[in-house]
C-alpha cells in the first residue's frame, strides 16, 4: 500500500519540500536580475547552480547547506531581510547566508580585501558554500566572460579567488580539488588583434585573432598581481558591480 502525503506531515531531513521552498523564495526575489555574463542569463541559474555543485560535486546532503547555497545572494543582491530568512528558513540557514553576504556599503577594493580575511572566520558550512560559489563564478568568467573583461581583469578575479579559497581551506576537500584543478590549468579565450602576415598590397592590416591564456598567470608575483587587482578595483569605483554580475 502506498503512504499516502499528508500536506501537513512534518519535512524530515531531506524532504524536497524544504529545497522547492528556498527555489521558489529565490526565483520571485532575484526574478527581474540578470547575471552580468555574455548571454545575460537569468540570475537565478547562479544559485540553482551553487546547490547543485555542492549537490553533485561536493558530496553536500545536509539540507540547510542546499537551502543556504539557493538563497545565498537574496540579502546581499535583493531586498531580503535576515530576519526574513530566519522567519521562512530558520535561524541556522539565514546564518550561514549572513556569513557569505557582502557589505555592499564598503568600497569594492575594500569589500575584496575584506572578503580573504573573513572567510577565515566564517562557519563550516558557510565556506562550503563560498567554496561552491567560487567555482561557479570561475567556471562561469572562463566559459563566457562579462563584455569589457580584458585578460588582466579575468586573471585578477581568478587570483583573487584563489586567496579566497586558501582562507577557507579544509572545508570541502572535493570542491578545493575541483577548484585547484581550475587554478593550476585553467584557460579562457580572449579575442586580441594581430597583423596580417604577409602584408595587404604593401600595408600591414590587423586582423581578430582568439588567443588563449592562463586562468592563474604562470611565473608571475601573485602578491603582487593581486595587489594590481585591488588597485584596479578602487579605481574602478562601483559601477563596475552594477546589474547584478556578483562575482563576489
Ligand atoms: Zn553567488
Amino acid at each position: 500500500m502506498m503512504a499516502s502525503i499528508h500536506p501537513l506531515k512534518p519535512p524530515t531531513a531531506l524532504d524536497p519540500g524544504f529545497l522547492l521552498h528556498a527555489v521558489d523564495f529565490a526565483c520571485i526575489k532575484h526574478r527581474d536580475q540578470r547575471r552580468k555574463n555574455k548571454f545575460a542569463a537569468p540570475y537565478i541559474n547562479h544559485p540553482v547552480g551553487v546547490a547543485q555543485i555542492l549537490w553533485a560535486e561536493g558530496g553536500v546532503r545536509d539540507i540547510d547547506v542546499l537551502q543556504a547555497a539557493i538563497l545565498h545572494d537574496t540579502v546581499e543582491d535583493t531586498d531580503t531581510t535576515h530576519e526574513e530568512l530566519v522567519k521562512e528558513f530558520g535561524q541556522k540557514v539565514a546564518d550561514i547566508v549572513k556569513d557569505v553576504t557582502d557589505d555592499k556599503s564598503m568600497p569594492k577594493d575594500k569589500r575584496k580585501r575584506h572578503q580573504v580575511e573573513h572567510a577565515k572566520h566564517i562557519s563550516q558550512a558557510a565556506k562550503v558554500v563560498k567554496l561552491a560559489d567560487k567555482l561557479y563564478n570561475l567556471r562561469d568568467l572562463r566559459d563566457c566572460p562579462p563584455a569589457g573583461w580584458d585578460t588582466k581583469r579575468i586573471q585578477g578575479y581568478f587570483v583573487w579567488c584563489q586567496a579566497v579559497v586558501k582562507s577557507v581551506s579544509g572545508a570541502n576537500s572535493l570542491l578545493e580539488a575541483a577548484l585547484k584543478d581550475l587554478f593550476e590549468t585553467g584557460s579562457f579565450s580572449v579575442e586580441g588583434l594581430a597583423i596580417n602576415d604577409p602584408l595587404v598590397h604593401g600595408k600591414a592590416m590587423l586582423r581578430v585573432v582568439t588567443l588563449t591564456r592562463d586562468c592563474v598567470p604562470k611565473d608571475t608575483d601573485l602578491t603582487e598581481f593581486l595587489e594590481a587587482y585591488y588597485s584596479a578595483m578602487s579605481i574602478a569605483g562601483e559601477t563596475e558591480d552594477n546589474n547584478n554580475n556578483n562575482n563576489n
